[in-house]
């Protein structure tokens, strides 16, 4: 087992990243980056072609014998079973079969992950919620998503959809979400969000969550709209952390970059609100973007030694 070698990759909607790693998942033995296409299905399939012979070519002939599976994760609904990727609007993939299509490309195994679960996965393991067997990972960024993880076991429920948590609806008939539902909690707390409420008071169409955190404490607009924001996500958590009793929360994704002031937030509204659970530790990410690949390969790792375990 621990001579083999698995090609971790993460496609985000930017770039794609990559990794050639061994199961004790260190440094990696060659890195390599791509910019993702835009939403054009085939150049993006392509380009992970392209990704995965750029990291093969950096092996020594010995090195290319080991690897055995190449891990792919991906934003967007998939059947991680199957390797179809359901809707990836972003990479322009509908109902598209990602895994089996790269395999026939590359002549090894390809095993799908979501990247949120990846990342979150990476964060359990070998980041910020390492040693908490009982977790929340919350992505905040453009939408938001959660790893859910109890017992020391990652939860992705029966019907294989846990953990979405920028759907999960916060107010009764209220923000209109591209989902099709109304009052998701992502409408209200994701980055994006508090980009666009930010702008829509100060006429700036390109702000950003970070303008609005660096603005707090000097401008009125952004504290207005930063509170607003923290008060709806806590109010969203408050269910999850009831239901689940968590001992940590740990807050990635571009947002997890404001740091304390984030944690800070969302600790004093939560410690006010919740008068039946316990308020768990706050914490943000460690790993930063390395995250979705090394929750590649740990998540590939484990799936190629249960194949081969049967
Ligand atoms: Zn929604």
């Amino acid at each position: 087992m621990s001579d083999r070698l698995v090609l971790a990759l993460d496609i985000g909607g930017t770039n794609a990243r990559g990794e050639v790693l061994d199961v004790r998942l260190g440094a990696p033995l060659v890195r390599a980056d791509l910019p993702t296409p835009e939403q054009d299905g085939e150049a993006t399939i392509a380009t992970i072609e392209s990704l995965c012979r750029l990291l093969l070519a950096g092996l020594s002939e010995t090195d290319r014998a080991r690897v055995q599976a190449v891990g792919l994760a991906v934003p967007g609904i998939i059947d991680a079973e199957t390797g179809v990727v359901r809707l990836a609007s972003n990479l322009g993939w509908s109902d598209e079969p990602v895994a089996a299509r790269l395999s026939a490309l590359l002549g090894l195994e390809v095993v799908l992950h979501h990247d949120v679960t990846a990342a979150g996965l990476a964060e359990h393991r070998l980041g910020a919620g390492a040693g908490a067997p009982d977790l929340l990972a919350v992505f905040i960024g453009t939408g938001m998503a959660a790893l859910v993880v109890t017992g020391g076991e990652v939860v992705s429920g029966g019907l294989h959809q846990a953990g979405e948590i920028g759907h999960m609806p916060v107010e009764q008939g209220g923000r209109p979400c591209p989902c099709g539902q109304t009052g998701c909690l992502e409408m209200y707390a994701s980055a994006r969000a508090i980009g666009r409420a930010y702008g829509a008071v100060t006429g700036d169409v390109s702000a950003t969550s970070l303008d609005v955190v660096t603005a707090l404490g000097t401008d009125p607009r952004a504290d207005a709209v930063w509170s607003e924001a923290m008060d709806w996500l806590a109010h969203g958590l408050l269910g999850p952390i009831t239901l689940l009793s968590p001992v940590r929360i740990v807050l990635g994704g571009g947002l997890s970059a404001s740091g304390a002031v984030l944690v800070d937030a969302l600790r004093t509204r939560l410690d006010a609100l919740s008068h039946v659970a316990a308020v768990p530790e706050i914490v943000t990410a460690s790993l930063g973007q390395r995250a979705g690949v090394l929750g590649s390969g740990l998540a590939t790792f484990a799936a190629i030694e249960r194949t081969q375990l049967v």
